[in-house]
């Protein structure tokens, strides 16, 4: 399937259905390392994002993409909102004035997204964030396209990717944000952040599939 405004708003709604499917392990996720809030400040931004949705049926990907990072922006204190809005922010910007996408754009976008991530929250692969799901899902999707895989093919392993990245930061000692607070003792926890994260690359996977 091409990834069009229609496709990419599919994707988003997946991802709300997904939060809420998820909010509470996300909460008790954050419970152990964080203030326990991941869940409802992830359910919160994307509930507004679907409100905002349906006012909204126009426009070209960068208009979607710019939609969803402001109202992050806008409705999601804590740490991950700024950050999950500089993503679409980024994307949005990447994608202005386009109504398609080759898959090599796709890949451009997500990776313009995480460097925003990168330049406003200083975290590094290992630093036991959502870094750790994105990044290794960014780079996986761009091998596969350098070796011709299909778009479904190409994110099927930027799941995987994000699955093995996700797993990976039980355990890592956390440097940034809350969880870092805790030093050694928050080893051996799942990170929220990259939790959240996974499940936006299985959303994309199964949209574009
Ligand atoms: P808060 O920590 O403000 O309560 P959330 O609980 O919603 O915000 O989000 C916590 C998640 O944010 C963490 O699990 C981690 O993945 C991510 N995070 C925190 N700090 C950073 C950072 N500097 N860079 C990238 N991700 C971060
Ligand atoms: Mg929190
Ligand atoms: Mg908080």
């Amino acid at each position: 399937m091409p990834v069009t405004r229609e496709t990419a708003e599919q994707w988003i709604r997946a991802y709300a259905a997904a939060i809420a499917e998820h909010e509470q392990a996300l909460t008790q996720l954050d419970m152990a390392i964080g203030d326990g809030d991941h869940g409802a400040n992830m359910q919160r931004g994307f509930q507004a994002v679907l409100s905002r949705l349906g006012s909204v049926a126009e426009g070209d990907l960068g208009a979607l993409f710019k939609l969803v990072g402001m109202t992050l922006l806008s409705t999601v204190g804590g740490t991950s909102g700024p950050l999950y809005g500089t993503l679409f922010l980024q994307m949005a910007l990447k994608t202005q004035g386009k109504h398609e996408l080759a898959p090599e754009e796709l890949e451009a976008a997500l990776r313009a997204g995480l460097e925003g991530i990168i330049a406003r929250g200083k975290a590094a692969p290992g630093d036991k964030t959502m870094i750790d799901a994105l990044k290794p899902a960014q780079e996986a999707l761009r091998q596969a396209l350098n070796q011709k895989s299909s778009l479904a093919e190409a994110l099927r392993r930027a799941e995987e990717a994000a699955r093995t990245g996700r797993d990976a930061t039980i355990a890592l000692v956390a440097r940034k944000g809350r969880a870092s607070y805790l030093g050694e003792r928050s080893a051996g926890h799942q990170d929220p952040g990259a939790t959240s994260a996974h499940l936006l690359m299985e959303c994309a996977a199964r949209t574009w599939m």
